[in-house]
């Protein structure tokens, strides 16, 4: 296994491992770049198959939060941990509080909040044994749980999108196709159908389908039957690389905009979707509303920040991805370049010279400002 060599190593700023033999813990925290800021992102728990892979995904998710906070105008850098194990048997409160040690060992440049396989329960957990951590914060909207506003981040970016490439002011009838039904997908379903929205869903998961169907009058899909229906959209809310060469070319939606991180399996695969005039919101910038959460949660508590400055600086801060996106739309239409190329121009540009950046890192500030 190789890591400064590694295909997604991408100039990492530090790449630290972790074993601890008392209580299994093995794990691997990626930070990517601090230029803007601490590096804040999840602690994902999974059974890797095998250490790289658990690497190349640690790499992976940890630019993307770069890029993410950098874009959603957030004084926050890059990085992300993952546990090697099944979170269905091998979470342990000791192997928590020894992730715990690990995170405050490298002193802040890491902070951790919740990812696919950790709770608010498993952060507080982790909580007991350092202060780096967020998305725990109980007077906060929901609970500390960053999902909700992941959601609402996605719902609005799929308005916007649906009235960019379909010139529709709202989404009745709209026919949108969602892969996944978990913490996010579910509410996002939700929004819509309350939109006005036609709702076609899959999930792996037996049980979070028939209450879609049953709660929001959705249309089960069988499994890979998700790519090639005939809808506006299609939403990937559930893992990485939904795009790929064999989905793509499945494909009848004509906009894709969902939350699921590093939806696109290649950049040739955005390239695609660009040739064929499907609208790609781009993940990173649709998804932010979580990270926008807990960046605000913490603020509460460093900053002394009154819960209602919260609840208003947070809602219109997600509500303002969807002018960032309008932004890169119009900017990709204007250029013919592809939407998540303008994305991961802008995002650079504002890494990689963070005076660029506003210094209260909360105003929601129009793209076009900065660039
Ligand atoms: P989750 O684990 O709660 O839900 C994922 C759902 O997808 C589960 O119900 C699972 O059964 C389903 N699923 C898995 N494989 C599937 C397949 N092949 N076909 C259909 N369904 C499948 O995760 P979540 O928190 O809802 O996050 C969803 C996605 O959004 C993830 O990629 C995550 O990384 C990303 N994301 C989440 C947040 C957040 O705040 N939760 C923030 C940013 C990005």
């Amino acid at each position: 296994m190789s890591v400064f060599s590694h295909h997604e190593f991408d100039n990492h700023q530090q790449v630290a491992f972790f074993n601890d033999p008392a209580s299994g813990l093995k794990a691997i925290i990626a930070v990517h770049n601090t230029n803007l800021g601490p590096a804040l992102g999840g602690c994902r728990m999974w059974p890797y198959i095998s250490d790289d892979e658990a690497l190349t995904d640690v790499l992976r998710l940890s630019r993307g939060m770069t890029y993410k906070s950098a874009l959603a105008n957030l004084q926050l850098g890059g990085g992300k941990a993952v546990i090697i194990g099944d979170p269905a048997n091998a979470k342990t409160g000791a192997l928590l509080h020894a992730m715990g040690d690990f995170i405050d060992g490298l002193g802040g440049r890491y902070i951790t909040a919740e990812d696919s396989g950790t709770s608010v329960a498993d952060i507080q957990k982790i909580g007991e044994r350092t202060s780096y951590v967020s998305g725990i914060n109980q007077i906060s909207a929901h609970g500390g749980d960053p999902s909700p506003s992941t959601a609402y981040g996605v719902f609005v970016s799929l308005r916007e999108a649906v009235y960019h490439k379909l010139g529709r002011t709202d989404l009745k009838g709209t026919k949108v196709a969602i892969q996944g039904l978990g913490s996010v997908g579910y509410r996002l379903a939700a929004q819509l159908a309350d939109a006005g929205a036609t709702l076609y869903v899959s999930d792996i998961i037996q049980a979070n389908v028939d209450r879609a169907v049953r709660e929001l009058k959705a249309t089960a899909v069988a499994g890979d039957k998700i790519f090639s229906l005939e809808v506006d959209v299609f939403a990937p809310c559930a893992l990485g690389a939904a795009i790929n060469d064999k989905s793509i070319a499945q494909l009848k939606a004509s906009i894709i905009a969902g939350a699921a991180n590093n939806q696109l399996a290649s950049v040739e695969h955005g390239y695609q979707l660009h040739r064929r005039g499907i609208l790609y919101a781009p993940d990173y910038v649709v998804n932010a509303g979580g990270i926008i959460d807990v960046f605000y949660q913490r603020k509460m508590i460093e900053d002394n920040y009154g819960a209602d400055n919260y609840a208003d600086d947070l809602n219109t801060k997600v509500e303002g991805i969807a002018a960032t996106l309008r932004e890169i739309f119009v900017r990709s239409d204007n250029e013919n370049i592809p939407t998540f190329v303008i994305a991961d121009r802008v995002a650079e540009e504002r890494f990689t010279d963070p005076k660029s950046i506003g210094q209260s890192g909360l105003a929601a500030t129009p793209l076009g400002s900065l660039v």
